[in-house]
């Protein structure tokens, strides 16, 4: 499943010629929309179309966080709805979750960033990166 994820994302960057989530979701259909929520992010579906929900709060590299995890939820579990909240989601077992995970690093995390710094560790990567480091228990590399 998590090589099915990477080859999605990889055929997503392709196409649209970007890693931005919220670039990504304008392709697909998918609609987001910042607005004072009680969690950092969710998704929904609703009367047949895709809503991605943003905290106005979000800032910078979470932003994009949060967009791409949902995104992955509008892309692999487009029937279910699912709330993203700090500190929770990526300690999270249930498959979905570490699925939209999986997403959300394989989309952030380029192979390339790790192949071009060898040595380094994860927390390194992330910090390179910008992201908080747990996304890299996500990132699969060949
Ligand atoms: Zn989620």
């Amino acid at each position: 499943m998590n090589r099915d994820i990477k080859r999605l994302v990889a055929y997503y960057v392709k196409k649209f010629g970007t890693r931005d989530p919220f670039r990504i979701a304008d392709n697909l259909n998918v609609l987001y929309q910042f607005g004072d929520i009680g969690c950092e992010g969710c998704y929904m579906y609703l009367k047949r179309h895709r809503y991605i929900f943003l905290n106005a709060n979000l800032d910078g590299p979470e932003k994009e966080m949060v967009m791409a995890h949902e995104l992955g939820h509008a892309v692999l579990h487009r029937r279910e709805n699912c709330y993203f909240i700090r500190n929770k989601t990526f300690l999270s077992t249930v498959r979905i979750e570490r699925e939209a995970n999986t997403f959300a690093a394989e989309l952030l995390i380029p192979d390339s960033l790790i192949l071009e710094n060898p040595g380094y560790t994860k927390s390194q990567l992330a910090r390179l990166a910008g992201y908080n480091e747990m996304i890299m228990e996500f990132k699969k590399i060949d």
